[in-house]
């Protein structure tokens, strides 16, 4: 049993979700290959050889996989997939980009999003908004499976010292083009990996408030800003702050909801959250469900008074 990885990276640092879904691949057991596809990505090759417990890195290194299209990272795996038994990428935007048309050209079910290993071939995966776990079984050659990174911790990338091994890149598949990308400049920390989550609601009642109010306490944590999809419809902040079903998982060590009622689709996106703290004047708002400390009050005397104590800490 072998199972190919393929890395997330921006051809300069490994992406933290490739130690996660390494972590979900030595559950299963077996040999773990990392693909790292890309163009002059031999400092992400070096540092995914780091990671412990991976037999061996795979260099594939072309102008054609600079921008991670699908189309040509699918045909790179493609000449590969003949001898793993599984191919595993992050659930992320670019796992979820690129997996189905493994997958799907292959002639294979992805087995999505899983949250758990069962055995070699049955896995764990949240339906229903995460309301309902599936334990699903795939009888397919080989399994291609794509990795909740919020459910595995973190594979330690220190003492590896795994060989780096070039392969050989198909030609450009011609069918598609990278024209630009936009990136959100965050001054804090990146929510899907931040330790510690401010994320506020409606509650907050407008842009400006969400900004006053959370902002502080945020700056005091060194936390990431999330929000509900309400406080992003409302416009309060953009949707890249959005956490919740339709919006990024997060998990990290504390997560602060504030004037956040709690909606099961926001709990899907936070709930597997260390410590979750919540705010809210509603003492029947759902999200005292989750919390592990919940304050009944009104946010914009609790929050400042927080951070104010905060202060004198
Ligand atoms: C298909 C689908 C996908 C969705 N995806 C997502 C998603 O990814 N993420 C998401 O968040 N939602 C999502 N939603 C929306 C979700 O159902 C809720 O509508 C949304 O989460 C509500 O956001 P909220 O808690 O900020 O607003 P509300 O539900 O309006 O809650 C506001 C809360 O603030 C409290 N409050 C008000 N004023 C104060 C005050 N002064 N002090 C303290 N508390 C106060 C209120 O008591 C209330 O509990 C989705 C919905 C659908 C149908």
């Amino acid at each position: 049993m072998t199972i190919l990885l393929i890395a997330e990276h921006d051809n300069v640092s490994l992406k933290p979700a490739t130690l996660h879904t390494v972590t979900a691949a030595q559950k299963v057991g077996g040999d773990i290959h990392i693909l790292v596809a890309g163009q002059n990505a031999s400092t992400v090759a070096q540092a995914a050889s780091k990671i412990d417990g991976v037999a061996k890195i795979l260099l594939a290194d072309a102008p054609q996989l600079a921008d991670g299209l699908a189309e040509n990272v699918e045909s790179t795996v493609l000449k590969l997939a003949k001898n793993y038994s599984h191919i595993f990428a992050p659930a992320s935007a670019f796992g979820k980009n690129v997996a189905p048309r493994i997958a799907a050209k292959l002639d294979v079910a992805q087995v999505s999003d899983i949250t758990a290993i069962v055995s070699a071939d049955t896995f764990e995966r949240p339906i229903y908004a995460g309301n309902a776990i599936a334990t699903v079984q795939s009888s397919d050659v080989v399994k291609v499976v794509t990795v909740r990174s919020t459910a595995f911790d973190a594979a330690p990338a220190e003492s590896g010292n795994t060989p780096v091994e070039s392969v050989e890149v198909p030609a450009d598949s011609g069918v598609s083009a990278f024209v630009s990308r936009e990136l959100a400049k965050l001054e804090r920390p990146e929510l899907t990996t931040a330790a510690v989550v401010v994320a506020g609601g409606r509650g907050l009642g407008s842009a400006e408030n969400f900004h006053s109010v959370l902002a502080p306490l945020a700056d005091a944590l060194g936390a990431a800003l999330g929000a509900s999809r309400a406080a992003v419809d409302a416009g309060y902040v953009s949707n890249v702050y959005q956490v919740g079903q339709t919006g990024k998982i997060v998990a990290p060590r504390l997560y602060f909801a504030v004037g956040i009622s709690g909606a099961i689709q926001h709990l899907a996106g936070m709930k597997d959250s260390n410590v979750i703290v919540a705010i809210n004047k509603d003492p029947e708002a759902p999200v005292f469900g989750v919390a592990d400390y919940g304050l009944v009050g009104d946010l914009f005397s609790v929050v400042p008074e927080l951070v104010s104590e905060l202060g004198k800490a």
